[in-house]
Formats: structure tokens, C-alpha cells, sequence
């Protein structure tokens, strides 16, 4: 009896230690397996938070180098905007003048004619006095046989076409000027010799040409510049004097007074030409063949003293096509074809100290 009540008993205090036992081990255990659950957790978010930091950085960058492209992009438009519009302006200013001059010319003529022949018909008989005429009109008509000079200026090579455009003046016994930019050595430096070896005038634009960059300062504009110039002495030997604003002195890019670029050139001795007629090929898309000639030709026509605004940039192929055209109008029609120098009264939209 006795031995079969202790034996109960044992058996649950065997139930009671397991319980206890069970009671506690199992939540134990819980919380062990959740607390490194929760730690794998910790460990994935925080991987997620830096792989969304990584995106975010690219991010940035990937939008800060838009939105410097866009900038670019509308300040080389703007530049392009305003060189044609101001070609426009100065053609008409000098479309008039030119008519004004054209007119006192004439009456100048008719004067000297009608005044030789009043004096000799005071003197001699009516005969002498046609002659007198005839010899008038006939010392003026030398004067009128170089009916003006053109200065070509091709901006922004060297580049695909500038051998061809090289081949073209050469073929018609014509030099011209290269404002030229920054282009790599190895690739353009047959292009930058030859310009030089054939007479042309070989002229600075600018190294970079980003306007941003150019116009962001007087040191960085001057830096700009000099980095060009050592650059065509180191290929060709030739020190560069003679320059052209990138989009004109006229450009309404720079915050800065354009003055003060034009003062830092002039302390290097360095003159700045921008144009008087413009062949408006920069526009985009390309003019026509037909259309680039007109512009040169009907600027030409007005003038004494010429300087065209072509381009010789890779995909302004029409530029290249009219050249012989105008090449042709100008040698049949008494104008001379010279390359800019430094004693060439320069065309200048804005002048300095004005
Ligand atoms: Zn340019």
C-alpha cells in the first residue's frame, strides 16, 4: 500500500518537475529563435538603407549632369539667337548707309562732269567738251574694278571638312581665316599646319568653347584664351593675335561687360574681329546650298569691306558645297579674297571703350 502511494506520489512530482520545466524552457527558447530573427532583420535593413543611399548619390549625379547639359544646350541657343538676330541689325544699318553712299557717289560723279564741262565749253568748242566727259568717266571706271574686299571666316574647326574647304581655296588662289578651337593634337594637327602652311590666317575662338565656362570669369576667360594660343604655337609655331568671341562680342551670355574680356585681350595684344555678314549656317537644320550663298552674296554686294561668318563644323556640309559658288560670284565680280591680319580695320559689334 505504502510502496504503490509512493510511487503515485514520484510519479507527479515527475508530472510537476516537467510542467515547471516545459513552462519555462519553451519560452526561453522563443525568445532566443525571435531575438535572432529580429537581429537577420536589423542586418537586412540596414544593407537597404545603404543601397537606397547609393541610388539616391547616382541619382544626384545623374541629375546634376542633366540639368548642367540643358543649361549648355540654352546657352548655346541663346548665343545663336542673338548672332543672328544682331547680323539682321547690322545688315539693315548698313544696307542704308550704303544707299546713302551709293547716292552721294553718284551725285559726286554727275557734279565733276557737269563741272569740267562747263568749264570747257566756256573755253573750247562743244566737241572738246564730250571728250573732257568721256575722260572723266573713264579715269572713275579704274576706281570700280575692285569692287570691295571679303574677308572669309570659317568659325569652330578644325574638323571633318577643313581639308576639303582647304582644297577649295586653294583651287581658287583665295586665303582665309580659321578661328579655330581646341581640338586634340594628334587628330588635327596636319589640319592646323596646313592652314598656316597655305596662307591662311590662323585665328583663336576658344579653347573649350562652353560658354559657361569661357564667360565665367575675366581669369577663367584669359585662361581660357592662353591655353589656345600656347596650344597652335605648340603645333604650328605660329603666337596667335588675332580673335573671335564664341557667339560675337555681342553675345548676351556672359553677366560679365563684355568690355572687360575685350580689355584683358587688347593687354595681350591680342584684337578681336566679329562679322559684318553672316551665312547664317549655324542654324539647325542646315540651310540649303542656295540659301547660304544668298546670305554671303546679298551681304557682300553692300559692302566695301567684308567679313563672312561661315562654319567649318562637321555637319554643315552646305557650307562646303557653297563655297565655290561664292567663290565664283566674288572673282567675276572684281572683289578681292584676302585673310585677316592685324592691320585690317576690325568689324567689331561691341568696341572697346565705346
Ligand atoms: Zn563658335
Amino acid at each position: 500500500m505504502d510502496a504503490q502511494r509512493r510511487k503515485r506520489i514520484n510519479l507527479y512530482k515527475k508530472i510537476i518537475v516537467a510542467f515547471v520545466l516545459a513552462t519555462i524552457l519553451i519560452p526561453l527558447i522563443l525568445c532566443v529563435a525571435l531575438f535572432m530573427q529580429v537581429g537577420a532583420l536589423k542586418k537586412e535593413v540596414s544593407n537597404l538603407n545603404q543601397l537606397r543611399n547609393e541610388y539616391y548619390t547616382k541619382f544626384e549625379e545623374i541629375n546634376a549632369a542633366l540639368q548642367e547639359s540643358l543649361a549648355l544646350k540654352a546657352d548655346a541657343e541663346a548665343a545663336d539667337n542673338q548672332e543672328n538676330a544682331d547680323l539682321e541689325q547690322i545688315a539693315d544699318v548698313s544696307k542704308v548707309t550704303q544707299g546713302l553712299e551709293d547716292e552721294l557717289v553718284d551725285e559726286a560723279v554727275v557734279t565733276t562732269i557737269t563741272d569740267k564741262a562747263v568749264i570747257t565749253d566756256n573755253t573750247t568748242e562743244e566737241k572738246n567738251t564730250t571728250d573732257e566727259a568721256e575722260v572723266v568717266v573713264k579715269q572713275a571706271k579704274p576706281a570700280k574694278e575692285i569692287k570691295g574686299t571679303v574677308y572669309l571666316t570659317f568659325d569652330d574647326g578644325p574638323g571633318a571638312n577643313t581639308h576639303t574647304i582647304l582644297d577649295i581655296l586653294a583651287e581658287y588662289d583665295v586665303k582665309a581665316t580659321f578661328f579655330v578651337n581646341g581640338k586634340d593634337a594628334e587628330t588635327y594637327a596636319d589640319e592646323y599646319r596646313r592652314i598656316v602652311a597655305e596662307g591662311h590666317t590662323l585665328a583663336m575662338h576658344s579653347y573649350t568653347h562652353n560658354y559657361s565656362k569661357v564667360y565665367a570669369s575675366v581669369d577663367a576667360f584669359m585662361d581660357d584664351t592662353i591655353r589656345l594660343r600656347n596650344h597652335l604655337y605648340d603645333i604650328t609655331g605660329v603666337v596667335c593675335d588675332i580673335y573671335r568671341f564664341p557667339g560675337g562680342s555681342s553675345n548676351t551670355v556672359t553677366k560679365i561687360n563684355i568690355r572687360r574680356f575685350a580689355e584683358a585681350l587688347d593687354a595681350e595684344g591680342i584684337v578681336y574681329f566679329d562679322w559684318n555678314v553672316a551665312s547664317n549656317d549655324a542654324t539647325n537644320p542646315i540651310l540649303s546650298v542656295e540659301e547660304i550663298y544668298d546670305n554671303v552674296i546679298s551681304g557682300v554686294v553692300n559692302r566695301d569691306m567684308s567679313v563672312v561668318l561661315m562654319h567649318d563644323l562637321k555637319d554643315k556640309v552646305t557650307t562646303v558645297e557653297a563655297l565655290p559658288l561664292i567663290l565664283d560670284y566674288l572673282k567675276t565680280n572684281g572683289y578681292e579674297v584676302l585673310a585677316l591680319d592685324k592691320d585690317v580695320t576690325p568689324v567689331q559689334h561691341v568696341k572697346l571703350g565705346s
